[in-house]
């Protein structure tokens, strides 16, 4: 990439620095993809996307293993300017969302500004000129003004330390990283984890392997889904907008109501609970197993699992449950905490994902060099989600507290590209050339949504993948996503420091104020 002097949208005109590009945009699923074409809808042609692949699509280009699909309807699990009327599912594939991310790139045409294979390792904030020098994996260096993250907080895997895992001798894989190049027919398998992709797998194979066992550690509370094809009529209707828009109002606020639940009165979810226990008992043979397969924990604690078809896939004879913790792997076994030794061919590991361990091994050096996992060492922090005090004109899209354990986090996205264009037209209104949260700003933001945290269902003593070392929930947005639009709508210059404006002292002396 050549270094080409640029003017900055942000900054005052006639401001020039040494620039690779004004904005830097990390990850090419969903959240990347939304703010290129956000920016690259608003003219501000000047910026680049890096994404560690050789192709878009973020999860839905990862995770290939079969049954993989969502649990979210699609006409919410889909941008709002871009809707699909092609959906063949209400809830559909893999395959189809991963098609239609590459679709919204076409139509909106970012692709040309995508850099695959290209992994972020490294960035470092420079003071003197106000720029992010970006050292990317194969050793290259870019220049921006800007960067934005969308690094997935589903997008590294979590491989279990188990005694043992590295001596098997056999095949062995995890859910994100599926092989379609080992053939399951006939063979010994083994399921490690019984978590959302988990039960989306273990029905698609379990016909056809010769034994699938599935290690549960603790069991998901499962709801029917309700998932059917979309009949050529309701296709039809969706390409008039109105009926569109009112289907995705419906749907939003469908969904939407079950936050009263998660965040407000976790003991009306019992209601839920009780549809989930008809559920399992309609599809479950064996007392036996419907007793190991009831979770103990209030519904929604961890997230809930929509299917149809896995409670059925252990009413065949070849698939076992197995809810003894595993002592130790063996070069062609699995041995349980009871000393049962199992042989196996192939082990998957549907162990999901590290969610809460910062940015590692990626390294972020703010100003005065301080680096980001460092700085969140107790637990990541950010304000609403995005910025960072410390790491001026840094942004993270689906960063800490901001995913959902109720709706789509599509709408979070959206929301917070708009925040950010607000932010990007701030720095041009105010002439400033960097901007950065006000570290008591976040502080206080996070000490209100850490007490607001204390009575919602996912604090209720489950362990789950919400939660930090510390039991801390540094990943769910606690309150309604309506609530968050709202407070993300405007950007309150108070909370900020803009550094470089010349109207920054007059803008720090305001005190912290509640919205964005
Ligand atoms: C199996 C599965 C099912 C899911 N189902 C749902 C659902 O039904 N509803 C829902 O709301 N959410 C669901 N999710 C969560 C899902 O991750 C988000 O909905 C959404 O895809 C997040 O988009 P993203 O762009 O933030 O992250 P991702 O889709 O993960 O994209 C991040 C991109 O950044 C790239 N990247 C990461 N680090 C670097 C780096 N250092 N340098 C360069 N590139 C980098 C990655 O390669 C990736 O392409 C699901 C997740 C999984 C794994």
């Amino acid at each position: 990439m050549n270094t080409r002097v640029l003017d900055s949208p942000a900054a005052p005109s006639g401001t020039q620095v040494r620039l690779d590009t004004e904005i830097l945009v990390v990850g090419a699923g969903f959240a990347g993809l939304a703010m290129a074409i956000s920016l690259e809808r608003a003219g501000m042609g000047s910026f680049v996307v890096i994404e560690r692949a050789a192709d878009l699509g973020g999860t839905w280009r990862e995770n290939r293993y079969p049954g993989c699909a969502c649990d979210i309807p699609s006409v919410l699990y889909s941008f709002s300017f871009a809707r699909n009327p092609k959906w063949t599912r209400s809830y559909p594939l893999q395959q189809e969302i991963w098609d239609y991310l590459r679709f919204v790139a076409d139509k909106f045409n970012v692709r040309r500004h995508i850099r695959f294979d290209a992994e972020m390792v490294e960035t470092r904030w420079d003071e003197a000129d106000m720029t992010w020098h970006t050292q990317l994996a194969d050793g290259s260096t870019i220049v921006s003004r800007f960067i934005v993250a969308g690094f997935g907080p589903l997008s590294n895997p979590d491989v279990p330390r188990i005694a043992g895992l590295e001596t098997f001798k056999g095949e062995c894989w995890h859910s994100a990283q599926w092989r379609s190049d080992v053939d399951l027919r006939g063979k010994r398998v083994a399921v490690i984890g019984t978590g959302a992709s988990a039960v989306q797998l273990v029905p698609r194979i379990a016909p056809e392997v010769a034994k699938l066992y599935v290690f549960q550690r603790t069991p998901g509370w499962i709801l029917p889904k309700p998932d059917y094809p979309i009949s050529p009529v309701q296709k039809w209707l969706r390409n008039f907008k109105p009926i569109a828009w009112l289907e995705r109002q419906a749907t939003y606020w469908m969904i939407e109501s079950r936050a009263y639940g998660f965040t407000v009165n976790p003991n009306a979810l019992k209601l839920a609970e009780g549809i989930a226990r008809k559920h399992r008992d309609r599809q479950l043979q064996s007392a036996e197993l419907r007793a190991k397969m009831t979770p103990t924990y209030r519904l929604g604690c961890k997230r809930i699992i929509p299917s149809n078809d896995y409670y059925p896939a252990f009413n065949l004879p070849q698939v076992e449950l197995v809810t003894e913790g595993i002592a130790e792997i063996r070069e062609h076994s699995i041995v349980d905490e009871r000393g049962t030794e199992r042989e196996v061919d192939v082990i998957i590991l549907g162990t999901g994902f590290r969610t809460t361990d910062g940015l590692t091994p990626l390294k972020v050096y703010g100003a005065g060099g301080r680096e980001l996992n460092d700085a969140w060492r107790d637990g990541m922090a950010a304000f609403y989600g995005v910025s960072i005090a410390g790491f001026p004109n840094f942004f993270l899209l689906l960063g800490p507290n901001t995913a959902l354990g109720h709706n789509s986090v599509v709408l979070m996205i959206e929301a917070q590209v708009r925040h950010l264009m607000r932010v990007f037209k701030l720095l041009r209104a105010t002439g400033a050339r960097a901007v950065g949260v006000r570290e008591d700003v976040q502080d206080a933001f996070n000490a209100r949504l850490q007490r607001k945290m204390r009575g919602t269902v996912w604090s209720t003593g489950c362990k789950s993948w919400y939660l930090d070392k510390n039991g801390k929930n540094t990943t769910l947005w606690p309150e309604f996503t309506f609530d968050y639009f709202r407070k993300v709508e405007r950007v309150r210059p108070e909370n900020y420091t803009l550094i470089g404006a010349p109207a920054t002292s007059a803008v720090r002396a305001a005190g912290p104020r509640g919205n964005g």
